[in-house]
């Protein structure tokens, strides 16, 4: 019997670890040209045998387009943060190649109501977007996408020319490609020649951050609806040029899974999309099972994963016609694993992927039809699903951040969005026009408007895959509302011209004054610290003439008085001028320090502002996402510099540079915490979020006090075993919005003019309120939920909870924010918070913040 399993092994051996060879993985039932180049010609090495590299990728995606240009176009959509190329090949047939730009305009048509119905779909082409490994480290989809490339281009025969007839591919071999860069490194460099399978092993424990995330330890499948980062904003260019009818998302699962493919869990699906979508979805999944029994290959589906986060890449389709599948396969990591299913190998997990490819393919020739029908009659109901819903149009825009009301309307436009101006005539004193938009919720992307803008606060489920609102004007903070009886609208807004700086009163001798409100004025008084101007804040509030009328100013002004500078007035006034232009800020010209109400400029209630020196704790146990998004909103956004400070390193050198420290969620089992507390004690600004407010208070750093949330159920509850997932599980804080009462005296406020800040939260962090009145600016009230989904028991640890909290260790402060101000770098209503910790924290008069009693 163990010769006999010996044996079995062996060949199990020959025929699946060690088998790279094509043969393994392409049916065999097909020839293929000889002149097309196989992987091997290209790479330098089998399908499987290393992990691939993004550039080697990349050469064999150009050698396929060059090799089989009558099949193969390739199309470079643009450049990664690392200056890697994300392409993109158009597949289809040597006839459908000749008239791809009419096949293209075709197309799009039936996304367009006023002209689908002309659209004759008997022999249009079905548009399939084939995408791998938005998560580097999920690697055997880019892997496969070798295998589906060399098959798309060399394959001969009936099926395959009828395939390509009828349907165009659009292929993303690599979703993230420095993500897949950094991955492949770490696998490859620890792959024995005699394989090691033991889950302990360095190749499959990768270092922080991982090779999951992009440049800035994003996930950039979170971001197809916030388009932040250069990597979708790319992708989403091509994706409606195109508006394909599929799109898949080749992914990973944990190692002793075995492969999913959508439909997900029913009960959480989006409400926006419609039941066809989960009908066509389950059509598309007979193909996969079938191609997957047909290798051998156990699956699932229905569990798990949902469809309910819009900026996943599965689910960003399903609000626009399109039908977004996920696939997972279970993760080899490295090369050849053992798991709970036995030894999992890399090639394997391979031809799961490129199985589920061709499967794809296969189910869209077949049902080609229905999928343009469904996508036609998809853009056609918009005008019924408006007409339908309450809201006819939204209007937003804060007069005070022309430039942040510009990014939001960047981001609806990204997503072939119309906005409008507001017509003449427009009467609602809260929008300027030139500083606010209208939305007209009829038009074709009526769905997806709403899918940014809805408060959902209704759910069938209490389990989720990801966050359950993204509400995105509450995120922006910007001030909207819904227009229940349709507006006129003023022009449509075919291009964004973005508000340009200016200084107001021209050059001066006595004092310029910049308003705090503006979403980069951070970057442009970093700018002016680093350049060694003297710089002060209004902790107070004032009124005064400025070029011939009364203007109020708001606590968070900023002061560059002229005479106390080095440069004389022309080359600061050049400075500021700069600076405006490229921060697009209004500026404006004093010609007296002399006020109408409120302090002077020479009051000692301006402050002087000190340059932040700013180090940020990452590494092993900190949260890379929200690391990232700090880091990310201070290096391209405000174009601050900081130190990224490994607890190791933290731990030997000299802190004294540095007088502003970062630490986000995640946790700090080896930072020296006497040496953290010593330096706030010595004057630093401690700056804390999510679950770094909680290691603080355990380590004596801080004394904030936390609620616990009440248990969901008792001891003399009886209940059935399998309910302990959804009871548990439901505790579980998956992201919702809360609106803070701010206190907008307080330095940490500056900048804000709402009552009540949105701010996002995806923890259990809750804080008492201080005992000091003055010490928390923000304070979750009793009714504090806006959007999303939170069970009774954490919602009321939340209410009448802190948000903010400011402590005194010494000369220092620690400012302990429960939530994550930078949430995926879209929550630009966070943003001013996090950057007036880092600004104004020291400024913060020590009896406002002291706790101890
Ligand atoms: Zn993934």
């Amino acid at each position: 019997m163990r010769k006999l399993l010996f044996a079995f092994c062996l060949l199990l051996i020959a025929n699946c670890f060690y088998a790279q060879d094509l043969k393994y993985y392409l049916p065999d039932s097909v020839t293929y040209s000889s002149t097309i180049p196989k992987p091997k010609d290209i790479i330098y090495h089998e399908v499987g045998e290393w992990h691939i590299t993004h550039d080697r990728l990349v050469n064999y995606m150009k050698a396929i387009a060059a090799a089989a240009p009558e099949r193969v176009k390739l199309e470079t959509m643009g450049l990664t943060y690392e200056g890697r190329p994300q392409v993109l090949l158009i597949i289809t047939s040597p006839k459908n190649q000749q008239r791809l730009e009419e096949i293209r305009q075709q197309h799009v048509k039936l996304t367009d109501p006023s002209q689908s119905s002309s659209a004759n779909i008997d022999n249009m082409p079905i548009v399939v977007w084939i995408g791998h490994s938005i998560h580097g480290n999920e690697s055997s989809g880019a892997n496969a996408s070798l295998l589906t490339a060399y098959y798309l281009a060399a394959a001969q025969g009936k099926q395959i020319d009828e395939l390509l007839d009828n349907v165009v591919v659009l292929f993303d071999p690599s979703f993230n490609p420095d993500g897949l860069q950094r991955f492949s490194t770490w696998a490859n460099q620890h792959k024995s020649k005699n394989l090691v399978s033991d889950p302990n092993s360095r190749e499959f424990n990768e270092v922080w951050p991982g090779g999951r995330f992009n440049h800035y330890w994003f996930d950039l499948n979170r971001d197809w609806l916030p388009a932040v980062h250069v990597e979708s904003q790319n992708r989403l260019t091509w994706f409606h040029k195109w508006k394909p009818n599929i799109l898949t998302d080749h992914h990973e699962q944990g190692s002793n899974a075995t492969f999913f493919f959508q439909p997900g869990v029913p009960s959480r699906v989006n409400p926006l999309t419609p039941e066809k979508n989960q009908e066509l979805t389950g059509k598309l999944g007979k193909f996969h099972a079938a191609f997957l029994d047909r290798i051998g290959s156990m699956y699932f589906t229905k569990e798990n994963y949902d469809d309910f986060y819009y900026g996943k890449g599965s689910t960003y389709p399903d609000v626009q016609g399109c039908i977004g599948i996920l696939f997972e396969q279970a993760s080899s990591r490295g090369h050849l694993q053992q798991t709970n299913n036995g030894l999992l190998s890399f090639p394997f997990t391979i031809r799961n992927q490129f199985v589920t490819a061709l499967s794809t393919l296969e189910g869209a020739k077949a049902l080609r039809r229905e999928f343009l029908e469904y996508q036609r009659d998809f853009f056609k109901q918009s005008s019924n699903r408006a007409g339908a819903f309450g809201t006819k149009a939204y209007v937003f825009g804060d007069k005070n951040d022309k430039t942040k009301t510009f990014e939001f309307a960047t981001m609806l436009k990204r997503h072939q969005i119309a906005i409008n101006e507001l017509p003449d005539g427009w009467n609602d004193k809260d929008f300027e026009k030139g500083a606010a938009f209208l939305v007209s919720l009829d038009q074709p992307q009526h769905s997806l408007i709403r899918g940014i803008f809805d408060k959902t606060i209704e759910f069938k489920d209490s389990l989720f895959y990801d966050i359950t609102a993204w509400t995105m004007p509450l995120a922006f903070g910007l001030p909207y509302k819904e227009l229940t009886t349709a507006p006129g609208l003023g022009a449509k807004v075919e291009s964004l011209n973005f508000p340009k700086g200016e200084v107001i009163g021209g050059k001066s001798n006595y004092a310029y004054l910049l308003e705090w409100d503006e979403l980069y004025a951070p970057a442009a008084v970093n700018e002016m610290l680093t350049a060694g101007l003297f710089v002060k804040v209004a902790t107070n509030t004032f009124e005064m003439q400025v070029a011939g009328t009364n203007k109020k100013f708001d606590y968070g002004t900023i002061l560059i008085p002229v005479n106390q500078q080095k440069d004389n007035a022309e080359t600061l006034t050049a400075k500021i001028n700069a600076l405006a232009e490229k921060y697009r800020l209004k500026v404006y010209a004093i010609t007296t320090g002399n006020v109408n109400t409120g302090s002077d400029l020479g009051s000692s209630r301006f402050a002087n502002v000190t340059k932040p020196n700013v180090a940020m704790i990452v590494g092993p146990g900190v949260n890379p996402t929200d690391a990232g998004e700090a880091w990310h909103m201070l290096d391209q956004r405000m174009n601050i510099p900081a130190t990224h400070l490994e607890s190791s390193v933290f731990n030997r050198v000299d802190l004294n540079k540095y007088n502003t420290m970062i630490m986000v969620g995640g946790s700090y089992p080896d930072l020296n915490k006497d040496k953290l507390k010593a330096w706030v004690q010595a004057g630093g600004v401690l700056v804390l979020t999510e679950e770094a407010v909680s290691w603080a208070a355990q380590n004596g750093i801080s004394d904030v006090k936390f609620k616990r949330a009440k248990a969901p159920v008792d001891s003399t509850q009886k209940l059935i075993y399998t309910d302990r997932e959804q009871i548990d599980g439901a505790q579980q804080v998956f992201g919702a919005i809360f609106g803070a009462d701010a206190d907008l005296a307080h330095p940490l406020a500056y900048g804000y003019n709402q009552k009540t800040i949105s701010l996002f939260k995806a923890n259990r962090v809750f804080m008492d309120k201080s005992k000091n009145p003055y010490a928390t600016p923000f304070y979750y009230g009793s009714k504090p939920l806006q959007s999303g989904w939170v069970s009774r028991e954490n919602l009321d640890a939340i209410k009448n909870s802190s948000a903010v909290i400011v402590n005194t260790v010494g000369n220092g402060r620690v400012i302990n924010i429960a939530d994550n101000p930078n949430f995926r770098a879209f929550w630009l209503g966070g943003s001013k918070l996090f950057m007036n910790a880092i600004f104004f924290g020291r400024i913060i008069d020590a009896a406002s913040a002291r706790t101890e009693e």
